[in-house]
């Protein structure tokens, strides 16, 4: 695999970088994952614009412009002969030279990774036609999700307690609410109405969860943006979650108990395939 590290294109063995990164040493750093369909970049213009809000919210420099940005990853989905996958962007803020927790002067250049994955068929998932189980965890992050931090720990454990619980993922409850998946954002359907938790600083603000509603509100479906409880979601016709790599994916299970009797839904379905044929449309 060719990756990218603060300029260069190298080959992944000869990537270096420093053990005083902040990124490595604090979790000081953000990222960005884009996916790849037919060698082309899905809602790349989503993605940059909250790159830049997620280092601003930092008081980090943005390295790049948007068109500097594209440039690199269609650099590194050529170099890498992606066809299907995703291009992952970190930035961190740099390496000090020390360990320290006040951040480091201005002229600390921040650091700048790049890898791609590649995953053929993609946006065939054979998951998307027997849906996602998921279980209930508390969730105990920290209080700015909206900010796209390599934080990852906790969402890293909800995953592995899904894992070992046979299901797929973990939603997460504060206060009663489910806040969002370890990596994407929940959602419940009854009848016609989609119900998602709103905008705030306690979940990301997914780039796929504004092209999928603007899909929805498009298809004349009812969109309300409210909290919803773990036994609303497991009375609710169908639920699903949205995220850049799994883009619409049926949730057929919550804590044990099937929607749609175990299947997967029709709206859900139906997002799934607008998202798709609409993003492939736009890609670059
Ligand atoms: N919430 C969390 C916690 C996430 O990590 C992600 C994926 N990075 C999402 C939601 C979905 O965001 P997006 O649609 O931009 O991938």
């Amino acid at each position: 695999r060719t990756v990218y590290v603060n300029g260069d294109y190298v080959p992944e063995a000869e990537a270096k970088i420093s053990v005083f990164d902040r990124g490595f040493l604090m979790a000081d750093g953000v990222y960005e994952v884009t996916s790849v369909l037919d060698g082309k970049l899905i809602d790349f213009g989503g993605h940059c614009k909250r790159l830049a809000r997620s280092l601003s919210e930092l008081a980090m420099q943005n390295p790049h412009s948007d068109e500097e940005w594209l440039a690199i990853h269609r650099e590194m989905v050529a170099r890498n002969d992606i066809v299907d996958g995703m291009v992952y962007l970190q930035v961190t803020r740099g390496n000090p030279g020390d360990r320290d927790f006040a951040y480091p002067a201005n002229d600390v250049a921040p650091t700048v990774v790049l890898f791609t994955q590649s995953k053929p068929g993609l946006a065939e998932s054979p998951a998307a036609k027997t849906g996602w189980k998921v279980i209930s965890v508390p969730d105990i992050r920290w209080g700015r999700r909206d900010i796209k931090t390599v934080q990852l720990l906790y969402p890293s454990m909800g995953k592995m307690a899904a894992k070992q619980a046979g299901a797929d993922d973990a939603w997460m409850v504060e206060d009663g609410f489910v806040t969002e998946g370890t990596s994407n954002n929940a959602y419940i359907v009854k009848g016609n109405k989609i119900i998602t938790r709103a905008l705030s600083n306690d979940i990301l603000h997914g780039i796929t969860r504004a092209a999928v509603l603007r899909f929805a509100a498009e298809a004349q479906m009812e969109i309300e943006e409210r909290n919803f409880t773990i036994d609303e979601a497991q009375k609710a016709d169908e639920a699903f979650i949205t995220s850049a790599s799994a883009f619409v994916m049926p949730v057929v299970e919550i804590d044990g108990a099937a929607l749609n009797g175990g299947k997967v839904g029709p709206v859900a379905t139906r997002l799934r395939e607008i998202y798709l044929e609409e993003m492939r449309k736009a890609a670059i």
